[in-house]
């Protein structure tokens, strides 16, 4: 990126000044509330021209508008049962196919070429898996072509090309990731991402009011972040960004100020051992009662659940009493009744007493890499949701998360006093 060098400033009252710096190449996404209507859809075109002047080189990735990816699914699932993850792809990939027509025409409008591409078109090469295509491959000598004629290229995100030649999506969340991997494929200086908030905050500030930005985040903690209920970024992005050493900013499409930055080591990491509180509400528990306790009966159980693709999360086996136990296992709200139906089939070859679901609760975790050297965090967080009444039903832990499911009605609760108790309303980014 050596040679791309552009005039930033100039005015000063000792005359002209002129400040060069490198060229920076920007791969900027805009989620669905940041181009949900005409309005929003020319600030974001403001935006990329103010970037232009600056003189950075852009690439947009662009999300459907507003809430039609969720609109297309309900229309598809009124008009189908079987809903082929082919034709699927098809329908919800049009979502972002408007908006990207609809972003590229606002910036020609405003005199900033661009062009608009499809995934397939952008170079994305994914497998064949409908509906949560993963991408093996991006050929992105198109958009680096529309960079080096001076236009903008405008990207349609969550979507490419199966090695069958079909339209693929990337699955919810996706154009986080077609950011990201765009933004390596091109070798940018950042990919941001813009979105309705001014970056990752301490908890979801739509539950507590006084979540604070952070203006640095680790990849460790915010990859436990996305794993346990925080949807941006997309858990896929973060993982990708981190494997490939992609600088990421996570920043608002409202306000433009800067947001949060995804980095290797916070130097801050060592002074707040506990960084963020997230919430999950779309796991349920399995619970499978008065199993023998016996050599063999996890085993069979769980690997029966594998082999139909049932997401096992948490795992709890309580002691035996008599020789009897439960064993409850948490599994996202889509795979229960598969789940249900793998436990009842085998419930006589273990032979177990009954199997019962309870799709009413939720994970609230606490994240900190300063864990690791911590002690007792573990005990506070029992404690301070013990005085708030709320009943604790399983636990899980990795070095640098704790997490307790709840009842589903206390989860916005847990997670207020939980933020309030590590005093998370008051550090500092
Ligand atoms: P986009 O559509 O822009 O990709 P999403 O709507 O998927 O973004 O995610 C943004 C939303 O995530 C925010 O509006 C915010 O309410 C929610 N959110 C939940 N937890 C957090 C958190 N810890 N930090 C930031 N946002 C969070
Ligand atoms: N529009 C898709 C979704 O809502 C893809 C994305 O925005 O990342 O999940
Ligand atoms: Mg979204």
């Amino acid at each position: 990126m050596g040679e791309r060098v552009g005039v930033t400033g100039w005015v000063g009252v000792l005359g002209p000044l002129v400040a060069w710096r490198p060229v920076a190449r920007l791969v900027q996404k805009f989620g669905g509330t940041s181009v949900g209507d005409p309005e929003r859809i020319r600030a974001v075109a403001d935006h990329v021209a103010r970037c232009r002047r600056r003189g950075d080189e852009i690439v947009l990735v662009v999300s459907a508008m507003g809430k039609e990816t969720d609109e297309l699914l309900r229309i598809a699932a009124e008009v189908s049962a079987t809903r082929p993850g082919r034709e699927m792809d098809m329908l919800i990939t049009a979502g972002e196919r408007k908006a990207i027509a609809l972003v590229s025409m606002a910036l020609a409008d405003i005199g900033v070429p661009a062009d608009s591409y499809t995934g397939s078109q952008a170079g994305f090469i994914t497998d064949t898996n409908h509906t949560d295509a993963k991408i093996l491959e991006v050929r992105a000598d198109r958009i680096a072509e529309t960079l080096a004629s001076g236009r903008v290229a405008v990207v349609a995100g969550a979507q490419g090309v199966s090695t069958d030649r079909d339209v693929t999506f990337l699955g919810r969340g996706g154009s986080d990731t077609t950011a990201v991997a765009l933004a390596k494929a091109l070798g940018a200086d950042a990919c941001e991402l813009y979105t309705d908030v001014s970056g990752v905050y301490t908890t979801d500030p739509r539950v507590v009011p006084a979540a604070r930005k952070m203006s640095r985040i680790s990849f460790d903690e915010l990859l436990e972040m996305t794993a346990t209920g925080c949807p941006k970024p997309a858990m896929r992005s973060v993982e990708y960004a981190h494997r490939h050493g992609v600088k990421l900013h996570v920043r608002s499409a409202f306000t433009w100020e800067p947001g949060t930055w995804v980095v290797e080591e916070d130097p801050d990491m060592e002074h707040a051992v506990v960084r963020a509180v997230t919430h999950d509400l779309s796991e349920a528990k399995i619970t499978v009662t008065g199993v023998p306790d016996r050599p063999g009966v996890a085993a069979r159980l769980f690997r029966a659940l594998a082999d139909r693709n049932v997401n096992v999360d948490m795992i709890v086996q309580n002691a035996s009493a008599l020789g009897v136990t439960d064993i409850s296992f948490t599994v996202p709200h889509s795979d229960v009744a598969t789940a249900t139906d793998v436990v009842e089939s085998l419930k006589d070859e273990l032979g177990a007493g009954g199997v019962a679901a309870d799709t009413a609760i939720a994970r609230v975790s606490v994240i900190g890499a300063g864990m690791k050297t911590n002690p007792g965090i573990a005990a506070s967080m029992f404690e301070t949701l013990s005085n708030a009444g709320i009943n604790i039903d399983m636990i899980s832990t990795s070095a640098i998360r704790i997490s307790c499911v709840v009842a589903e009605p206390q989860a916005e609760e847990a997670v207020a006093i939980l933020h309030d108790a590590y005093g998370l309303d008051r550090t500092v980014g």
